[in-house]
């Protein structure tokens, strides 16, 4: 008998997962090693373990462990906030008049308002293992940051923040939860550290990038005993602990014996799709399955579109190792109008191989296409989305459409990242008519892919 599709689908707790799956495990070819930007040599875990703590250092580096133990401590904080529902959206379908079937993964249902808390905690609780005193990092839009503020204000660590200047200034909300939940916060660049005031003299007035305040918040932790940096994107370990989702979404679907045709995800660093699509993918490295995979990405920051697949620095600054990626190159910072989330000049190793591998595809939206998506949804499912999950929207809407003009009966699943409660800047910009597109000229690509470092 089939059992009927509810609207919201909840796992049980004992229907959790209680491991993370590592997708390089059923990588034949595995992501490239990062370097060390000084010797051009595949870092090696002495070198990262003043950057990151021990154990996170292990799973970065590990290409072939395929499931990790989620700690109890981390699966306890989880229960908060987890399971996250998988909605099929009902409303959706019937407001696009649409025969596709539509169904999204929530993951915006705690307070960071996104997928991050997924991977600081889990970040955390390793420094916290590890006896360290305090964690840095860097923030955007500000989920990572609140995400990190909340994981250490759980273990009872000391958290300090770098905040991309213009999002401190567009999202004075964001910036005061983060307060709440403890943690110090700087905006970016700052003259608080060396690099910060190096960046500040060669742009003054600049409104700051992920990358320039990445490598502030690295310069702090290298500096200061009983610190060390996390990352909330873009590394293995932080895709490893994203896994959460996709196994969670995995579980759902198999439960009322839902078969995915076509599964989408937002792209900044890669950390919510490489986390929701790696067991879909591993099914497919595996050759158990085929799947449409669609990463979405802003036109303003095209690095799977426009980039090209090269050794970069992850910083601005130049201070970090390099990785190999689709990147735009380190020194392209977006254009300022740029409302809509996803400025990361790079993106995942791991995405980035597969990507090559031709397991995926990208798409860019302009950012007011990606917001008439972010309105549809709203209306029809009653949930603001956080521009950044709204790539993902426009996507599976296009897709929806599609099936529309031919008939099909396709099932869309796809990620919901996070929800735009403090992005409503943006949302202004949009309402108010004065959010323009801003497309980076090839000029612009080339001459910051002109700076990208000499690798043999
Ligand atoms: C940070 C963030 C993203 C982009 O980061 P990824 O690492 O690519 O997932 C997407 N959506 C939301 C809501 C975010 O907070």
């Amino acid at each position: 008998m089939e059992e009927k599709i509810p609207y919201k689908i909840y796992l049980e707790e004992s229907e959790m997962p209680k491991q993370w799956y590592n997708v390089r495990a059923d990588m034949k070819v595995k992501p490239a090693p990062l370097l060390n930007p000084g010797t051009g040599q595949p870092l090696k875990a002495e070198e990262m373990c003043g950057i990151f703590c021990e154990e996170l250092v292990k799973q970065e580096l590990d290409n072939d462990t395929k499931f990790f133990d989620i700690p109890e401590e981390v699966r306890n904080f989880y229960k908060m906030y987890r399971p996250s529902p998988l909605v099929h959206a009902t409303f959706l379908e019937k407001a696009l008049g649409t025969p596709a079937k539509i169904y999204y993964k929530f993951e915006g249902n705690n307070t960071s308002g996104s997928h991050k808390l997924n991977s600081a905690i889990a970040q955390v609780y390793y420094a916290k293992k590890q006896g360290l005193k305090g964690v840095t990092t860097e923030t955007g839009a500000g989920q990572w940051g609140t995400a990190l503020s909340m994981a250490c204000q759980y273990f009872g660590l000391d958290c300090k923040v770098y905040m991309v200047k213009c999002s401190y200034e567009q999202k004075p909300f964001r910036r005061e939860v983060i307060r709440t939940f403890g943690a110090d916060i700087v905006p970016s660049p700052s003259d608080t550290t060396e690099v910060g005031r190096k960046i500040l003299a060669e742009h003054p007035g600049t409104t700051g990038s992920l990358g320039c305040a990445i490598s502030e918040a690295v310069e702090v932790a290298v500096t200061n005993e009983g610190y060390r940096y996390e990352l909330g994107s873009v590394l293995n370990q932080v895709l490893l602990h994203q896994s959460i989702i996709g196994l969670e979404t995995q579980a759902a679907l198999k439960k009322y014996g839902i078969k995915p045709d076509i599964l989408i995800g937002c792209t900044g660093g890669g950390s919510n799709l490489g986390g929701f699509a790696a067991p879909f993918l591993g099914e497919m490295l595996r050759g158990e399955a085929n799947y449409k995979i669609i990463g979405a990405e802003p036109a303003s920051c095209p690095s799977f579109t426009r980039g090209v697949y090269a050794y970069d620095f992850c910083d601005t600054g130049m201070i970090c190792p390099l990785a190999k990626m689709y990147t735009i190159g380190s020194q392209f910072i977006p254009s300022a109008n740029h409302a809509g989330g996803l400025r990361f000049h790079g993106m995942s190793p791991i995405l980035s191989e597969l990507y090559h591998q031709g397991l995926f595809e990208a798409r860019a939206y302009e950012q007011t296409a990606v917001f008439d998506a972010a309105v549809t949804f709203a209306h029809a499912e009653g949930i603001l989305p956080a521009p950044e999950s709204s790539h993902a929207i426009r996507a599976a809407i296009d897709e929806a459409l599609k099936c529309k003009e031919t008939g099909e009966e396709k099932t869309i699943v796809f990620n919901l990242s996070g929800t735009g409660n403090f992005d409503l800047y943006a949302y202004k910009q949009f309402n108010e008519g004065t959010m323009t597109d801003s497309i980076p000229t090839d000029e612009e690509i080339q001459e910051a892919l002109s700076k990208l470092p000499k690798v043999e």
